[in-house]
């Protein structure tokens, strides 16, 4: 197999929709095996359909560290030791002042930042020197957007493990940067785009508050991931790259200030 990751092996959770869906096909178009995980099992069976021999579903739930622990022998078993890991399972989950409960707020901590802390401790365990750990951020970690209290810390914790992770794993050669992305076009957004006319309104107002005019697609963060899981890639560590339209950058170039 030929491709920027040829014989390598990739692990990615959340990779039966949206963002991990898309980097899984390109991994398998650029030469990987890949292994997606998710707890929907109809849309792990799709997934895995769509993306082919090369690529085998899991069911594991991100926030059970046995599951995780369990997920990654599997891999392992079925394609050797990994060379990668997308951490990028996560939800949305709104937590505004006044009206949030303790158990939603948790429910958001849990999957988006302590599931990626036993994730990356689970696959770096599996994994060879050298290997590449992307995790999935948001440029929510640094946009104060009302209602997202616990998804913001969550993200900015991220970025903030990746950091001491990368001073952890520096010695066995293995990178770890973060991926950022701005609005994305999946099904994350839930009632904000449940109708046509919803989704069409929604991506008018983020076209409008975006630098290049436009929501963001999902192929737009896997070529970022790529990148960051390749050799090309070597000698970035300890990184975050914002993959947004410039919304984080240069906010007053949005079309609603021209
Ligand atoms: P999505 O299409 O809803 O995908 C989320 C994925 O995470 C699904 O595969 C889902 O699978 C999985 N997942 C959620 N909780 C899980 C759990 N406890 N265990 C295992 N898998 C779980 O949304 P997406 O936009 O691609 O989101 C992917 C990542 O991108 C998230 O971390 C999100 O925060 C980040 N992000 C998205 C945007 C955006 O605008 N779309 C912007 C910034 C950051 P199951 O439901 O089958 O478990």
């Amino acid at each position: 197999m030929s491709g920027r990751l040829a014989n390598k092996t990739a692990f990615i959770t959340g990779g039966n929709s949206g963002i991990g869906l898309a980097t899984a096909k390109l991994f398998v178009a650029e030469g990987a095996r890949v292994a997606i995980t998710g707890r929907d099992q109809a849309r792990l069976d799709a997934a895995v359909t769509e993306l082919g021999p090369n690529a085998i579903g899991i069911n594991a739930d991100a926030t059970d560290v046995a599951a995780l622990e369990g997920a990654v022998a599997k891999v392992v078993k079925k394609f050797g030791k990994l060379d990668i890991l997308f951490a990028n399972a996560g939800i949305a989950g709104g937590t505004p002042v006044g009206g949030t409960t303790l158990e939603a707020f948790e429910t958001v901590i849990r999957t988006n930042l302590t599931a990626v802390f036993f994730t990356v401790q689970a696959a770096a365990a599996q994994m060879n020197d050298g290997g590449s750990i992307i995790l999935n951020g948001s440029v929510i970690s640094v946009l104060g957007n009302p209602g997202y209290a616990a998804y913001a810390a969550t993200k900015a914790g991220v970025r903030a493990m990746a950091r001491v992770m990368a001073s952890e794993l520096s010695p066995r050669g293995i990178r770890i940067n973060v991926v950022a992305p701005g609005a994305i076009r999946t099904p994350i957004w839930g009632a904000a785009i449940a109708t046509p006319d919803a989704e069409k309104a929604f991506e008018q107002r983020i076209g409008r508050t975006t630098p290049l005019g436009r929501i963001g697609e999902p192929e737009h963060v896997a070529k970022t991931v790529l990148f960051l899981a390749s050799d090309d890639a070597a000698h970035v560590q300890g990184q975050e790259i914002f993959v947004d339209g410039g919304s984080t950058a240069s906010p007053a170039g949005a079309p609603i200030y021209r």
